[in-house]
């Protein structure tokens, strides 16, 4: 079949290359004009450590793991280790692959096999489903006409927007936003990783790999932003801050406004009653994201495309069978990870003073130098 995929992230190219290994003649719309990179290490879980595996990349991913969860400690204005991570509580078992999102999305990009191809600096404008396939008109100005779309866009697909209805009708604000940015100044540094809270707020400092960010969360109820206008993200995040002067928040900050890397979301979760709706299908954050507080994102886009592409082959030319059958396997998973995201928030954003010293005093580990 001829396919169409938007977004170059971890579902969409993990769709090209099951697709694409197949036998499908596959090509991924990217709207940036390069893989976006960025990105804290990210957790591969469960039955996705299979998924990567029967796609020959365990040996690989294995290769770049890190431990950045281990190494990180909640310390004090003046930087001393007060808590640790509970790593037991929020790794599922020692078999947990945790490594840096860049090196995941370099991994799959260069596993794509020749029958899958991406196109930069475009994406899907319109699209009509129809008899024998969907004709599709992209930002570019070009057409074409596809046996299915795989929307694979993110929490704020496009495609999903286009066949499903507006964003607002599948998502559920989970009152945190999230953001991080580059940290120069600090990548040759050999501290610890930390993270600092002021009540209702974290900032922290991310090593690995020759590497540092800076990174950021805050709870918020819902705000209107644009989802590509950088310059108003940084501001939401200064504002959120505003008043905050304590251990390094206003170097992090202005860390945070000189990046041209910036990333921000929120913690938001997609529930969607069905992920597909005539040759078109959604996979990944675009159908079912778990918010970034379960950990969990990156597993679903994986065993989400495995099960998408073994369906397909199991079903031949009936597609909406194909459909029903990943949708019925991969609907476990998504519950699950979509219930497990308030204790990690209750655990990195205490809203009070009192609430952050109790997180710290049950978290006390021998050798934090907490008192
Ligand atoms: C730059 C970046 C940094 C991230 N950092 C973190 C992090 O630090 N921690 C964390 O837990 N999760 C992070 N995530 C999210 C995480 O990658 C996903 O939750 C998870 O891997 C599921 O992947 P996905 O492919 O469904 O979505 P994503 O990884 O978000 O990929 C979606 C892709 O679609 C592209 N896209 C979006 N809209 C369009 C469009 N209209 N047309 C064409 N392409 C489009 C995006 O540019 C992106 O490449 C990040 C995502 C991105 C894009």
């Amino acid at each position: 079949m001829n396919i169409l995929v938007s977004g170059a992230g971890i579902a969409g190219l993990a769709c090209a290359i099951e697709l694409g290994t197949r036998g499908h003649d596959v090509t991924v719309v990217e709207y940036a004009r390069h893989l976006r990179l960025s990105g804290t290490p990210i957790d591969i879980r469960g039955d996705a450590i299979e998924a990567v595996d029967r796609m020959g990349l365990l040996a690989k991913i294995q290769k770049q793991r890190v431990r950045m969860s281990e190494l990180t400690q909640f310390v004090d204005s003046g930087g001393e280790p007060v808590a640790r991570i509970p790593m037991a509580e929020i790794s599922d078992s020692d078999d947990d692959i945790e490594l840096l999102r860049e090196d995941l999305v370099r991994i799959l990009a260069d596993a794509l096999p020749d029958t899958a191809t991406i196109r930069f600096g475009d994406s899907i404008e319109a699209l009509t489903d129809g008899d024998g396939g969907v004709d599709v008109r992209f930002a570019s100005g070009r057409t074409g006409r596809y046996d299915l779309v795989l929307g694979a866009d993110g929490q704020h697909s496009a495609v999903r927007r286009l066949v499903f209805g507006p964003e607002e009708d599948y998502h559920r604000h989970l009152g945190v936003y999230f953001a991080l940015a580059d940290h120069p100044g600090e990548a040759r540094s050999e501290g610890a990783n930390a993270i600092y809270n002021v009540p209702r707020r974290m900032a922290g400092i991310f090593r690995y790999a020759g590497k540092a960010v800076a990174v950021f969360q805050f709870r918020s109820e819902p705000i209107d932003y644009d989802h590509r206008d950088l310059d108003a993200q940084k501001k939401i995040l200064v504002d959120a801050f505003a008043g905050h002067r304590s251990w390094r928040i206003p170097e992090l900050l202005e860390v945070a406004r000189a990046d041209p890397g910036f990333y921000f979301t929120s913690a938001s979760q997609i529930h969607l009653p069905s992920w597909y709706r005539g040759r078109v299908v959604l996979v990944g954050d675009a159908g079912y994201c778990p918010a970034f507080l379960s950990g969990r994102g990156t597993s679903l886009a994986l065993t989400g495309a495995r099960f998408l592409a073994e369906e397909l082959q199991r079903c031949g030319h009936d597609h909406t069978a194909a459909f029903a059958r990943y949708e019925a396997r991969q609907r476990p998973y998504v519950t699950f990870a979509q219930d497990r995201v308030h204790s990690g928030r209750d655990r990195m954003l205490p809203t009070t003073w009192a609430a952050i010293a109790a997180r710290n005093k049950a978290l006390q580990a021998p050798g934090t130098g907490a008192p």
